[in-house]
């Protein structure tokens, strides 16, 4: 991935791609001080991008930084870096670490850098094949309790759970894995979250305990704008034998259809496919207002 043609916003400059280096000693790989985002451009638009850099400063606050660049700036940046990429679709990640002025568990001192790349990710299936529903695996780990991680950030730390239950979900066969929360009730996929339909109602775990994804929100509001009742509680695993439709949620999985987790089975139908399509619709780039 770094040896890719291209350019990247790195620290108020734009970098060639391959140059965009950080050094060894960065604290915030040795102590996974670093937050970032994920968010997608549709025809040249960031997809509620302002909600994406308002989370990252939330998510560096939450792990005691600053970001030395206000949301202007960083929407600033985001729009240059998608315009030097000459990509219209695109998907945009935001990074943000603590440096290597301190090798140490305390880095009050440690400079923040931000870097922003972009590049190509395709929704690779059509609408029909994607009806077709993914496969996940019951996950081994848990999310963690909210006394436990500061849970509403998206910091680059709470990812190693989530890589280590998608490489085991991966290696049993299945597209990813469903993680239970540290109670034991259903929490969300390693990098979307998670709803399920039982009589034409959605239901869906409540996000203070995970991140409150903003794909999820969009997607709670367009159900609500059909006039379809949607229920955030907390969900036992055992309840998914009662549930007939279920789809993930994320900037990158957008809306993602799942016919099977663990031993229970959902058949993708009709309320999947409206949301999947109003989605669709609702990301298109928007007229600007004169
Ligand atoms: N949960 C996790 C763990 C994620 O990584 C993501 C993707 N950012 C989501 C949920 C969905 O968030 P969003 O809709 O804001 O992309």
């Amino acid at each position: 991935f770094d040896q890719r043609e291209g350019t990247i916003w790195f620290d108020g400059a734009m970098v060639p791609w391959r140059e965009a280096k950080i050094h060894v000693l960065s604290h915030g790989l040795h102590y996974g001080s670093s937050v970032f985002e994920g968010e997608r451009a549709y025809g040249g638009q960031i997809f509620k991008s302002l909600e994406h850099t308002r989370r990252l400063h939330r998510s560096a606050e939450l792990l005691d930084f600053r970001i030395p660049f206000s949301v202007d700036e960083i929407e600033a940046a985001k729009q240059l870096v998608l315009k030097t990429s000459g990509l219209k679709d695109a998907y945009l990640r935001p990074v943000a670490w603590r440096g290597s002025e301190m090798m140490g568990v305390s880095a009050q001192g440690n400079t923040i850098h931000l870097a922003i790349a972009a590049w190509e990710w395709p929704s690779y299936f059509d609408a029909a094949t994607k009806m077709k529903g993914i496969r996940l695996d019951m996950a081994e780990y848990r999310r963690p309790d909210p006394r436990t991680a500061p849970c509403a950030s998206k910091a680059a730390g709470l990812y190693m759970i989530c890589t280590i239950s998608k490489h085991r979900a991966e290696n049993r066969g299945y597209a990813d894995a469903l993680m239970l929360d540290f109670e034991g009730n259903v929490a969300e996929c390693t990098g979307a979250n998670i709803f399920f339909v039982q009589d034409g109602v959605i239901h869906t775990p409540t996000a203070d305990r995970f991140l409150n994804g903003i794909t999820r929100q969009t997607v709670i509001e367009l159900a609500r704008r059909r006039g379809v009742e949607v229920v955030e509680r907390r969900i036992l695993p055992e309840e998914m034998a009662g549930f007939s439709e279920c789809f993930i949620t994320g900037s990158a999985a957008e809306v993602t259809p799942v016919s099977e987790i663990g031993p229970y089975r959902f058949t993708p139908a009709a309320l999947t496919k409206t949301l999947m399509d109003d989605y669709l619709a609702e990301v298109q780039p928007k007229a600007a207002a004169a």
